[in-house]
């Protein structure tokens, strides 16, 4: 079902394209135009007056309903005419056109002399050459080619011309070639209609696959920096942005306490929650954009603080055991007992160009410290003039 409505879009879109080429403006409607006085001129006589007038009319008609569709094609008027109702058109007014010449030719050839016999094979031989891009469009090329070709073989058999039969058969035949030269024409035009069909459903797939990739690598370059459980940055994450901080700044090593105990008394899951809710505690914290928050691994997590002197380290990691002592009682995150964590500090001056392991090293040592010194404290490492415990 989805197959057939697939076809059937495919067929409106190329009957679209043949359309597109059938109806662009031609100097074809102005020849004809030309041609028709040229015979009405050379076959004028009192007799034959009123049909050649009529002929005449019936021509002009034609070219002048062809000039109007074009212009309307182009305009996309009607609107509610879709690829389907102008193919019909450009049928009907081609087997009226190919009828119009093809009758009235066959029809003057029937008591033409020798020279006016001339005249309107040319004119039909011109018409049937001008319209050879009708090709196009198969069905209309046909409907304009036939009826000119084995009407005129028709005139001619009923004409006094001399040969009459030799030409005749003539252009019988080359209406039989008229419709194998098309049909072939017409073959490969239609493949090539198909394959840039193809390569146009081809080119839009790339460029859909092309934005499925993208943000696929984008999905993946965030996961690659992110923690999972907190959603806060990772380790990479941390060493990618510790390299490019210069100059003064301070890390924090901020360990929970106790955390074994909260995973055995309320389960994993549990512990889990308190993690997160730790996480975001830690984050509120800091200044986005400036500092980092990330997760060591099981419940450590660390922080650089992107150019702050010791006291002011000192103060927001304060700050950060405060809150984190207060998460339970601020019922802000779903914890099951009172969590505390303890921090080490480190920090680097202005003038120094200390790595971010040295400053882990000396971070951790004074988490031991503070674990040593009884838990939920800050202890600050290193030589920092000031080296104290906060709590
Ligand atoms: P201390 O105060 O000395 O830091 O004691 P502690 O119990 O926090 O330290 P310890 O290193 O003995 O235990 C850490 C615990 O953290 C062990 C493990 O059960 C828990 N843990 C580590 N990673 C995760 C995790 O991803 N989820 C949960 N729920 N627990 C974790
Ligand atoms: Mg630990
Ligand atoms: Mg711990």
């Amino acid at each position: 079902m989805a197959e057939t409505q697939a076809e059937n879009e495919e067929h409106d879109a190329i009957l679209k394209m043949r359309m597109d080429a059938m109806l662009n403006s031609s100097p074809a409607s102005f020849l004809s135009l030309v041609g028709a006085l040229f015979a009405v001129y050379v076959y004028w006589s009192p007799s034959t007056a009123i049909p050649l007038i009529a002929w005449q009319f019936v021509i002009t008609a034609v070219a002048v309903t062809n000039l109007v569709s074009t212009v309307l094609y182009a305009r996309n008027r009607p609107q509610r005419w879709g690829a389907r109702s102008w193919a019909r058109f450009v049928c009907v007014m081609h087997l009226v056109s190919g009828l119009a010449w093809g009758v009235g030719g066959a029809w003057m050839l029937t008591f033409a002399n020798e020279n006016q016999a001339v005249l309107t094979l040319s004119i039909g031989m011109a018409a049937v050459t001008v319209s050879i891009p009708s090709v196009v469009y198969l069905r209309a090329y046909n409907l304009f080619h036939l009826p000119i070709f084995w009407t005129y073989a028709l005139g001619l058999a009923l004409s006094t011309l001399q040969f009459k039969w030799l030409i005749a058969s003539g252009f019988f035949l080359m209406g039989a070639f008229a419709i194998i030269i098309g049909r072939a024409l017409g073959d490969q035009l239609s493949n090539a209609l198909h394959l840039s069909m193809e390569n146009k459903r081809l080119a839009e797939r790339l460029k859909d696959r092309g934005a499925e990739l993208e943000a696929a690598n984008r999905q993946l370059e965030i996961e690659s920096h992110t923690d999972p459980l907190t959603g806060v940055a990772n380790r990479r994450r941390l060493m990618s942005f510790a390299r490019a901080v210069r100059g003064r700044c301070a890390l924090l090593v901020v360990d929970i306490d106790h955390f074994k105990s909260y995973n055995d008394s309320f389960g994993h899951v549990e512990g889990d929650t308190c993690l997160v809710a730790v996480a975001a505690a830690l984050e509120r914290s800091i200044r986005p954009d400036v500092d980092l928050l990330a997760r060591l691994g099981g419940e450590e997590f660390a922080v650089v603080l992107n150019g702050v002197s010791a006291e002011e380290a000192s103060t927001i990691a304060e700050r950060m055991r405060v809150n984190i002592e207060a998460l339970k009682s601020a019922r802000r995150a779903r914890i099951k007992r009172d969590v505390t964590v303890s921090i080490g500090l480190a920090v680097r001056g202005a003038d120094e160009t200390r790595s971010l392991a040295a400053l882990m090293e000396q971070a951790d040592v004074a988490v031991y410290r503070a674990k040593s010194e009884g838990r939920n404290r800050v202890c600050i490492g290193g030589d920092v003039e000031g080296n104290r415990n906060v709590a």
